[in-house]
């Protein structure tokens, strides 16, 4: 399945993996999990398995048939660093990607030292961004493991955050999305967190995207800080 996107910062989502484990409390209420179980409900194909981590072949070439250039969030419903997700596959998804370098790939993973530990196995052609998620304090390191990585452009999706993030080292990262949880469960986010990491980001220059505050109602609580839109992307490199 591919699909266009309502997530703010991208337009289509790519799944050659479906399913997932839980590695950390920004897992906690996933709502890849959520979503995965009402299509398995639906008969989707794809998610026969629900969350189950399952490898999706026959998706690997749906981004080539998509001629209109998009950016695309690859592994919406999955995290391709999993460890039981093969070196050998995560190399057929990065030589798609590279083939199609018309679009714009967001890969997004929360197993930063894995990826760190086979990025050199991997091409790094410009159109593949390459994100770590960090919810609080005690993910940082994660920016380190994507750093040491040859990925051209790099991002923090700083989602749901879950705790404020103090003098964060920018070298090297190229963007930040920052968003509070959604939904029923939803932990707070307090407003000096975001401002807090937003300052960091202006201060150095940097491009910083705002997604949402989140909450029981996202939609009335949207997504203005300081009375504007964050929507700055990075600087092309392609
Ligand atoms: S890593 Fe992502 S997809 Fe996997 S359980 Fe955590 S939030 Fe869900």
């Amino acid at each position: 399945m591919a699909a266009n996107s309502s997530i703010e910062w991208t337009e289509a989502t790519w799944n050659p993996v479906t399913g997932c484990t839980k590695i950390s409390p920004g897992c906690k209420n996933c709502y890849a999990e959520k979503m995965a179980k009402r299509l398995k409900a639906m008969g989707q194909r794809n998610y026969k398995n629900g969350f189950k981590l399952t490898l999706q072949p026959h998706m690997l070439e749906v981004p080539l048939r998509w001629k209109k250039p998009q950016t695309i969030f690859v592994n919406s419903m999955s995290d391709l660093f999993h460890k039981d997700v093969p070196l050998e596959y995560i190399q057929e998804v990065f030589y798609v990607m590279k083939r199609a370098h018309w679009h714009r790939f967001q890969v997004l993973t929360k197993r930063a030292d894995r990826l760190e530990e086979i990025a050199p196995f991997l091409a790094w052609p410009p159109n593949i961004w390459m994100g770590v998620s960090v919810e609080s304090q005690d993910h940082v390191s994660r920016i380190d493991h994507l750093r040491r990585t040859d990925a051209q452009t790099k991002f923090l999706s700083l989602e749901p955050l879950l705790g404020s993030l103090e003098n964060l080292d920018l070298s090297g990262i190229d963007w930040a999305i920052v968003g509070g949880e959604s939904g029923f469960k939803a932990r707070p986010m307090p407003a000096d967190w975001v401002n807090g990491i937003k300052d960091q980001w202006v201060d150095a220059g940097m491009a910083f995207f705002f997604k949402q505050w989140g909450g029981v109602q996202k939609k009335r609580n949207g997504r203005e800080l300081e009375g504007r839109t964050w929507d700055e992307m990075p600087a092309l490199a392609n």
